[in-house]
């Protein structure tokens, strides 16, 4: 698998410090997977805080501190049983441990699957499945996007994306992704805000879209 794409230094500093939101987490992590480079940084980024914890005086934590560390670790079922996610290769063992629910039609030739959080989050965050040959409609974002390609491959004005690689969209990057011939294109979508659609075509599309 040839990696083209990463997030960037900025954000998997923020992944290493847990300041990410559960949904970016997860699509960072599902980057970190496949990518040994940006997993490395992060383990050196991690043990550099390590040892700075080490440094620190103790402070007294209270009684149930680490039942309730425990309790959130254990918070999730384990992955279920069964083929449920044979059609998604390249999902990671531990995206399967979220609740799923059904493939919508969102527009022609494209599916959504959404992942529910067991917390709070700003970000919501969604399998996207879209046939070859798909041309998405011109746009950008109102907030940030960040996608992780699962199978197969799509590419626009930033280059071309196939799986493993990490996409980051926001209100200053307009792109229109084209799906490469070949197989479905599936991606893990961690998105806060809403598409936001350019020209007049997708002005009148837009109260239509439901991404
Ligand atoms: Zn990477």
């Amino acid at each position: 698998m040839t990696i083209r794409h990463h997030p960037s230094d900025d954000m998997l500093q923020a992944y290493a410090a847990g300041t990410l939101d559960e949904g970016q987490r997860i699509a960072v992590a599902t980057h970190m997977r496949t990518c040994a480079r940006c997993s490395g940084w992060v383990s050196a980024l991690e043990q550099v805080g390590a040892c700075m914890l080490e440094r620190l005086p103790p402070t007294a934590m209270s009684m149930d501190a680490l039942d309730r560390v425990l309790g959130r670790l254990s918070a999730l079922p384990p992955p279920p049983a069964g083929a449920i996610f044979d059609d998604v290769p390249g999902l990671p063992a531990f995206v399967r441990r979220y609740r799923f629910g059904q493939w919508t039609w969102v527009g022609p030739g494209v599916h959504l699957r959404p992942i529910e959080l067991p917390v709070d989050s700003p970000t919501r965050v969604f399998l996207l499945k879209a046939v070859p040959g798909t041309r998405m409609l011109q746009h950008s974002h109102t907030d940030l996007e960040l996608t992780c390609v699962l199978s197969g491959a799509f590419r626009h004005q930033g280059g071309y994306f196939g799986p493993g690689d990490f996409d980051l969209g926001d209100e200053d990057v307009e792109h229109q992704p084209l799906v490469e011939p070949g197989e479905d294109c599936i991606c893990l979508v961690a998105m806060q805000g809403k598409l936001r659609l350019s020209g007049l075509l997708g002005r009148l599309m837009q109260p239509f879209v439901r991404l």
